[in-house]
């Protein structure tokens, strides 16, 4: 039998990290877990922590420290704390590593995996907005693999012929649409974040949920995509697809389009980015075809939906232009949640700190932290300016 594979999982007590652990769990012998990491919810990870032994659990918050150390007191598990002992984590001795932190937040702990070279299942979407030319360079440098884990890019990576990309004319990124699919714009002005974090159809971190909703999700992934595979932006497309059962289309010169299909369940991806070239089995309900019995696919509606084309500029434009993206709709999304404002400023936030800011070129990690600084402090000012 082959040794266990070490991992380490980059916030491990959110929605993906979990569901990571949940198959980790059902197969333990296949692997061994160096490190996990969260950001303050400190009973969660430090029960993660208790029934898979890693070498340490860090949570990025400092002042939980102590509560951290007590917890794990007499199990021989180090505990940490702090940002830099996040990324330290990431660079620990495991050959695969989970990215599953929410926002630009995962950025550095993400750049030490790859770094390394290590295999990385990127989850975190928001390190390639903010920083793709950076990752895809330092892993086209150090020869660290990153597996595409969102489930529309997971899909597009089982069937995209990577050693013909010229054979491949389309890749049509699937949207559920999220909660407000069929709201009226009038109606969306008044929607709350409870309303806005009810997904339809994935149950996921609040950020993404309300960027589903906002169809910034969307967004992010062509950008995502982008740097993921060897296409051109002209390339992307979007269709949103209710069901959520088909993941993504790519389309070839001539005519066949191949997806990959499945029940919404993020077990799946996850499960082909650990066993990867290899497959594992999942316990995930298996797609029932009659029962579902139909299939939808509409186009987004960009009035509605300003986001889209927010991040359909940002990639045109480049440089650093995702990042600005991705900041201001980082801080936007925050302010929601915390009710200081509405759901349709969040793009109009968004738009503002875009046009307020020309995009220079990115080429350090320092550049990269700079620029979602400025962008922040922009979005930030819209943000206070509208609630006065
Ligand atoms: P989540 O909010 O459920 O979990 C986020 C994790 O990151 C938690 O462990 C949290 O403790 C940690 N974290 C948050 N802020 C941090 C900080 N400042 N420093 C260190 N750690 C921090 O989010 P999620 O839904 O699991 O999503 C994680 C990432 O995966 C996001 O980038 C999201 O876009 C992407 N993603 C999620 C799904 C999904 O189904 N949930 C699907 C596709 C992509
Ligand atoms: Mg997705």
């Amino acid at each position: 039998m082959s040794a266990a594979r070490a991992v380490t999982i980059l916030g491990s007590t959110g929605s993906v990290g979990r569901s990571t652990l949940d198959l980790i769990e059902r197969q333990p012998d296949k692997w061994r877990v160096a490190a996990l990491t969260a950001n303050s919810d400190v009973a969660t990870l430090a029960a993660q922590a208790k029934r898979l032994r890693p070498d340490v659990a860090v949570v990025a918050n400092e002042a939980s420290y102590t509560e951290l150390k007590d917890a794990l007191a007499g199990t021989g598990i180090e505990a940490a704390a702090g940002k830099g002992a996040v990324a330290e984590a990431a660079d620990r001795p495991a050959e695969w590593v989970m990215a599953a932190i929410v926002g630009a937040a995962g950025l550095e702990p993400t750049l030490r995996a790859v770094s390394r070279g290590a295999t990385v299942a990127l989850a975190n979407k928001e390190t390639l907005v903010c920083a793709g030319d950076l990752v895809t360079r330092t892993a086209g440098r150090t020869g660290s693999r990153l597996l595409p884990v969102d489930s529309e890019h997971n899909a597009i990576f089982q069937v995209f012929d990577f050693d013909n990309p010229a054979r491949v004319e389309r890749v049509i990124l699937t949207a559920s649409g999220g909660p407000f699919r069929q709201l009226s714009y009038e109606a969306m002005r008044s929607v709350t974040p409870e309303q806005a974090v009810a997904h339809p159809v994935w149950s996921m971190g609040a950020k993404i949920s309300v960027d589903s909703a906002t169809l910034m999700n969307k967004g992010l992934e062509l950008i995502e995509a982008w740097h993921l595979f060897p296409i051109g932006v002209e390339q992307l497309d979007v269709i949103v697809h209710p069901q959520s059962v088909v993941h993504s289309f790519v389309e070839y010169i001539d005519g066949s389009v191949l997806a990959q299909l499945g029940t919404p369940d993020m077990r799946t991806p996850i499960a082909y980015a650990l066993a990867w070239p290899e497959r594992i089995a999942t316990p995930c309900r298996r797609l029932d075809l009659t029962e579902i019995a139909r299939l939808d696919f509409e186009a987004p509606d960009p009035v509605r939906f300003p986001a889209l084309n927010l991040a359909w500029s940002a990639l045109r434009q480049g440089g650093s232009a995702p990042a600005v993206l991705n900041a201001a709709n980082e801080e936007a999304v925050a302010a929601f949640l915390a009710r200081r404002i509405g759901f349709l400023d969040i793009a109009a936030i968004v738009a503002e700190t875009l046009e307020a800011m020309t995009s220079a070129p990115i080429a350090s990690l320092e550049d990269v932290i700079a620029v979602d600084g400025e962008a922040r402090r922009r979005a930030s000012a819209a943000i206070e300016a509208r609630m006065s």
